[in-house]
């Protein structure tokens, strides 16, 4: 790493910022400009280390596992877009580099900045973790969203058009040259860090802040490695769902890295027996695919869980105070009364009631509501794939990570 490789990036820089303001700047030169890098092996996939240090974290632009020392821990910042104050949002990395090579697992957390019981389990993990003993690797990534993570919720707080929101688990893969800084993040990340490192990756969630979730897991289980690894959590609920474009597990999956999400209880708050299941079914996954020893823990048949194809959402219709008649994980039937809704008089308003028989996975927290906010959704198995099925399952609303 020469400092003139810095220098020349930092040139690279300024004449984008000072040419950026012209709209006739040619597209690809543009592209070819934001692009370049600093990899001084000149081979485009090597570790690119600023030169700089934060708190004694050595800072990458990129990342390449292989060339780190095996048998250690290595913790880095890796550099994200810049923030509007021109600084980067850097976003912590672990990777345990195991004595013997074997599979390269990415665990990443902190895509919605509310959700606290993902970086933990991924911290639990890792804690966990010999590198002495390991083969392979795992990298965790653990606020992703850094900025979001800071106000501690769930969008990206962007200067887009005064103060704007973007919701970042709609952005994968991500673009460098992207239309927002959130975009770009993403497109960085995903290019530089975690696509060139994962082998299998797992991106860890919970419920959002308002509306809490059952312990639970959304993956498409068409994808043999993906019902291998859901399988061995000990959780009680699945959606076996693809879910949404522009969800970091599905820019994995897109580039043949198995992947899904489990949800991990309500936002905001540490959920210790809920990280504990999830921290049992990660360590059973890597014991599965050889990269730590010892003995398989608790699975999804031991909490004989419940894999849904279809989530059948309870959509407000008024304006008030929720009372649920029913708890997270309980087994609900077709007609059954799932809340009541009053006014300010104390008069019920409304009685929401679900169509369909299976298990409450999610229900909002927030007292109040107003017409139109996902209320409740049941998790529920029907024949065909969710895209056959005769229920709206959800919509972008309603989705609950
Ligand atoms: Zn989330």
């Amino acid at each position: 790493m020469s400092p003139n490789k810095i220098d020349r990036r930092d040139f690279m820089a300024s004449s984008i910022a000072a040419v950026g303001t012209t709209a006739t700047l040619a597209g690809e030169s543009r592209a070819a400009a934001l692009q370049e890098d600093t990899d001084p092996r000149g081979s485009g996939s090597g570790t690119v280390y600023t030169g700089e240090s934060i708190q004694g974290k050595k800072v990458v632009s990129r990342l390449n596992v292989d060339d780190l020392d095996p048998g250690r821990k290595h913790f880095l910042y890796f550099q994200g877009v810049q923030s509007p104050g021109g600084q980067h949002w850097y976003v912590s990395v672990v990777v345990i580099k195991g004595i013997r090579p074997g599979k390269r697992f990415t665990l990443t957390s902190g895509v919605h900045g509310d959700e606290m019981s993902s970086i933990q389990t991924v911290q639990t993990v890792i804690d966990r973790l010999d590198p002495t003993q390991m083969s392979g690797t795992v990298m965790a990534v653990l606020d992703i969203a850094r900025p979001a993570v800071e106000s501690m919720q769930r969008r990206w707080p962007n200067s887009g058009r005064g103060a704007d929101l973007i919701d970042m688990n709609r952005e994968w893969p991500g673009d460098e040259n992207g239309a927002s800084a959130t975009s770009r993040h993403a497109g960085l990340l995903f290019n530089r860090l975690l696509k060139p490192n994962s082998d299998f990756a797992i991106d860890f969630h919970t419920g959002t802040t308002g509306l809490e979730v059952a312990a639970f897991l959304i993956g498409d289980r068409r994808l043999p490695d993906v019902k291998t690894m859901a399988d061995l959590y000990p959780v009680g609920l699945m959606w076996d769902d693809p879910a949404y474009p522009g969800v970091l597990h599905n820019a994995f999956v897109d580039v043949g890295i198995p992947c899904f999400t489990p949800e991990v209880g309500a936002a905001r708050i540490l959920d210790r027996d809920m990280i504990g299941l999830f921290v049992e079914g990660t360590l059973n996954v890597l014991k599965h695919y050889g990269v730590v020893s010892g003995p398989i823990g608790r699975t999804a048949a031991d909490a004989s869980m419940l894999i849904g194809n279809a989530a059948f959402p309870i959509i407000a219709t008024h304006g008030g105070l929720v009372e649920f008649h029913a708890k997270l994980d309980d087994e609900v039937k077709a007609g059954q009364t799932i809340a009541v809704q009053r006014n300010m008089f104390g008069e019920v308003v409304a009685e929401y009631t679900t169509a369909v028989d299976g298990k409450l996975a999610a229900y909002r927290t927030d007292a109040s509501s107003d017409p139109g906010n996902i209320l409740a959704f049941v998790l529920f198995s029907q024949p065909g794939s969710p895209s056959q099925s005769g229920v709206e399952p959800y919509n972008e609303k309603s989705y609950p990570e």
